[in-house]
């Protein structure tokens, strides 16, 4: 699965990675800067300097920015001349800053996993903050249907409209994680994403192997978005394909229900013994019944790279077969 937290990357992810410093190191200016500046500099949809004086100091009108943002921003696109969206109406979830569960995932992810706290107090050193003061604001952004379509037809290589959304969709997801913390700033709650964060990077967990310092899919799980499914991938409401993003907030807003007591409850594997079809649709065999290979998905994404240049002149990867015609595809099926 080709997403944050748990990762998937290598040196094919070079120039993604670029982008990111890049992002983080102008996320961080902002964050001293109180981001007075950062929403005029992005290319925000009409009418939306106006939009962004109001305050943002509950789930629904956080909801709706990041709702309002991805239906209005003409980023939100496959950049082809038919004007497709990459993503539909996103998810949005909220976890607090002092939920156990985070101190949990340094037992079981490893102690390099970040509380909120901590990677709230890299962006906001000062002044102190309890973690009961933060929430951490999760995203899900579902694939379009003409997205999931065009890979679900292939069987080895990926369809372009797929790597297209792989690419484009996940820089606009991270101009979406900059405007979140920007206007929630703005608004007088201090906010920042902590994957733009220069001390974010990939360690070994003992139990995953290759994991990064804040995990997005997990910050999703915590929020009641989803639990993962045997490809690593988070299953939500609506599905799998989709990519996840995530700010920490200095706010109190109730925490999301989590409707699961089990991390693999939306698995069919998991929960009934059956399905496995994420093994079948893997090209790499990177999936089995054991779970997720990453070093075998990585050697795969850098084959779609390969792919991704020569036949469709694109800069980056994209693989997910996991993540489409299989039943937690767009919806959860349990
Ligand atoms: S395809 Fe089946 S086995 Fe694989 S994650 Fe989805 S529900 Fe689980
Ligand atoms: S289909 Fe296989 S190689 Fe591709 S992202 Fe999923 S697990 Fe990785």
């Amino acid at each position: 699965m080709l997403d944050t937290g748990v990762v998937q990357g290598g040196p094919i992810m070079a120039q993604e990675l670029n982008r990111r410093r890049f992002l983080k190191a102008s996320a961080q200016g902002a964050a001293a800067a109180g981001l007075a500046g950062m929403m005029g500099s992005m290319h925000l949809p009409s009418g939306w300097a106006t939009e962004t004086q109001q305050r943002y100091d509950t789930a629904e009108s956080i909801t709706s920015l990041i709702r309002d943002y991805t239906a209005k921003a003409a980023s939100n696109s496959l950049r082809l001349d038919t004007g497709e969206k990459t993503w539909d109406e996103p998810l949005v979830g909220f976890a607090r800053g002092d939920d156990p569960i985070f101190e949990q995932y340094k037992e079981v992810i490893g102690p390099f996993h970040w509380t909120p706290l901590e990677a709230f107090q890299l962006a906001f050193p000062q002044p102190p903050v309890k973690p009961s003061e933060l929430t951490v604001i999760s995203w899900i952004l579902p694939a379009t249907e003409a997205v999931k379509a065009d890979l679900r037809k292939q069987t080895t290589n990926p369809s372009e409209k797929w790597i297209r959304a792989r690419i484009y969709g996940e820089e606009f997801n991270e101009e979406l994680r900059k405007f979140v913390a920007a206007a929630l700033t703005k608004s007088g709650h201090p906010a920042d994403p902590p994957v733009f964060q220069s001390k974010f990077k990939t360690e070994n967990s003992q139990r995953f192997g290759m994991a990064s310092s804040w995990s997005e899919r997990h910050a999703a799980y915590s929020a009641g978005l989803g639990t993962f499914g045997l490809c690593d991938g988070l299953i939500t409401p609506k599905g799998k394909a989709m990519r996840c993003g995530s700010v920490i907030a200095q706010i109190q807003i109730p925490a999301t229900p989590r409707p699961y007591k089990d991390h693999h409850a939306y698995c069919l594997h998991y929960a009934k013994g059956t399905c496995g079809l994420c093994t079948k649709r893997c090209p790499a065999g990177a999936v089995t019944k054991s779970g997720h290979d990453k070093m075998a998905c990585m050697k795969q994404c850098a084959a779609t790279a390969q792919y991704a240049g020569k036949q469709y002149g694109l800069k980056g990867y994209g693989c997910g077969f996991c993540q489409t015609g299989v039943p937690c595809e767009s919806s959860i099926p349990v």
